[in-house]
C-alpha cells in the first residue's frame, strides 16, 4: 500500500485509467540545476522577466542565449516552455516604456509591447532559437503572453517560426482569446491558460488588489466555463491545452481542469506531488463528472465543496 502511494506521488502525471496529464513546473529566477532536480516532466511556464527586470538596458542576445542554454541543459530529455517577455502592468520595465497609462493592466503589456519595442521580442526569439539548437535533447516550446486575437496569434507564430522555433503557442489570458480558441489553435501548436490574468479580465477584478478575493477565486463558474471552452477547442483540434496559473496548484481544481479538457498542468514545485496523487486516484470520466458539478455550482464555495465531497466519495 505504501509503495502504491509513493508510486502515485512520483513520475509522470496519469489519471487512474492511465490518461497522461503532463505535470510541469512554473520557473523563473533561480538555479537551473535546482529546478531540474524536481520530479517533473519539464517546465510549463518559464517566466523570462527575471532576465529583464531591475536593469537599465535589456540583456544582449549572447547573454540571453547563455541563460537559456544553461536552463535547457538542466532539462535534457524533458520539455521547457518559454514564455516571451511579459512586460508592462504588474511587471514594468525601465527600458520598455510604453507611455503614461491610466489603466496599465488594459494597456500595452505582454505581447502588445512588441508594437512599441519589436526588437526586444525578436532578440529574445533569436536567443531562444540559438539555445534550442545547442540543446537538441530538450524539447523547447515558446509562447507569447497576453494575446487577444487570432491576428496577434498569427503574427506571433510567424515571428517565432521565422526565428527558427518549431513548437509555438500562445497564452490564453483574455476572455477574447478563450472565446476564439478554435481559431487560435488553428494557428499554433498549443495554448496555455494563465488563470491569474484570465480571472482578472473575466471578472474585471484587479489581481493586485487584496480586496476582491471572492471575484478572483479560480473556482468561479464563469472562469471554469471559459476554461472548458478552451479545453473543448483543444480536443477538437487535437492540440494540447495547459494551465499554468495558480489554479493548477490546487489538487481538487486540477481534477476539474482535466475534466474540462486540460492536458497539462504547471505549478510551483511544492504543489506537484499532491496534484499527481489526486490525478492517480480518479479516472478521466470521474474528472468530467467533477467538472460538471463545478460548472453548475452557483458560487465558488459551492463548486469547491461539491467537488470535494464527490471526489472523496470516489476514492
Ligand atoms: C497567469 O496570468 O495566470 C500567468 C501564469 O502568468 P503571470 O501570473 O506571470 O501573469
Ligand atoms: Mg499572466
Amino acid at each position: 500500500r505504501r509503495r502504491a502511494v509513493l508510486a502515485e506521488s512520483s513520475g509522470p502525471g496519469r489519471t487512474a485509467d492511465g490518461v497522461a496529464v503532463s505535470l510541469l513546473l512554473n520557473a523563473g529566477e533561480g538555479d537551473p540545476d535546482e529546478a531540474g532536480a524536481h520530479d517533473s516532466e519539464g517546465i510549463g511556464l518559464l517566466r523570462t522577466e527575471f532576465l529583464f527586470l531591475d536593469r537599465a538596458e535589456p540583456p544582449t542576445v549572447a547573454e540571453q542565449t547563455e541563460s537559456y542554454t544553461n536552463l535547457f541543459r538542466a532539462f535534457e530529455g524533458r520539455t521547457v516552455t518559454v514564455r516571451t517577455l511579459d512586460a508592462g502592468s504588474d511587471k514594468p520595465l525601465a527600458f520598455a516604456d510604453t507611455g503614461e497609462e491610466d489603466n496599465p493592466a488594459l494597456g500595452v503589456r505582454g505581447f502588445r509591447t512588441a508594437r512599441v519595442h519589436p526588437n526586444l521580442l525578436s532578440d529574445q526569439l533569436t536567443a531562444i532559437a540559438a539555445a534550442t539548437k545547442a540543446c537538441e535533447g530538450t524539447r523547447v516550446r515558446v509562447m507569447a503572453p497576453m494575446v487577444s486575437t487570432p491576428a496577434e496569434t498569427e503574427e506571433f507564430a510567424t515571428l517565432a517560426r521565422s526565428a527558427g522555433i518549431t513548437e509555438v503557442g500562445v497564452m490564453v489570458e483574455v476572455p477574447a482569446a478563450a472565446l476564439l480558441a478554435d481559431r487560435l489553435l488553428s494557428r499554433v501548436d498549443f495554448v496555455s491558460i494563465g488563470t491569474n490574468d484570465l480571472a482578472q479580465y473575466t471578472m474585471a477584478a484587479d489581481r493586485t488588489l487584496g480586496s476582491l478575493p471572492d471575484l478572483l477565486d479560480p473556482w468561479q463558474p464563469a472562469l471554469l466555463s471559459l476554461i472548458g471552452q478552451v479545453g473543448s477547442a483543444g480536443q477538437r483540434a487535437e492540440r494540447s491545452v495547459g494551465v499554468c496559473g495558480e489554479a493548477a496548484a490546487d489538487p481538487l481544481l486540477a481534477l476539474v481542469l482535466v475534466g474540462l479538457g486540460v492536458t497539462s498542468l504547471s505549478a510551483a514545485p511544492p504543489a506537484l506531488p499532491a496534484v499527481r496523487f489526486a490525478l492517480a486516484r480518479h479516472t478521466e470520466e470521474e474528472c468530467r463528472a467533477l467538472a460538471s458539478l463545478a460548472l453548475n455550482a452557483e458560487t465558488p464555495a459551492h463548486a469547491r465543496e461539491s467537488v470535494r465531497k464527490a471526489a472523496h466519495a470516489e476514492v
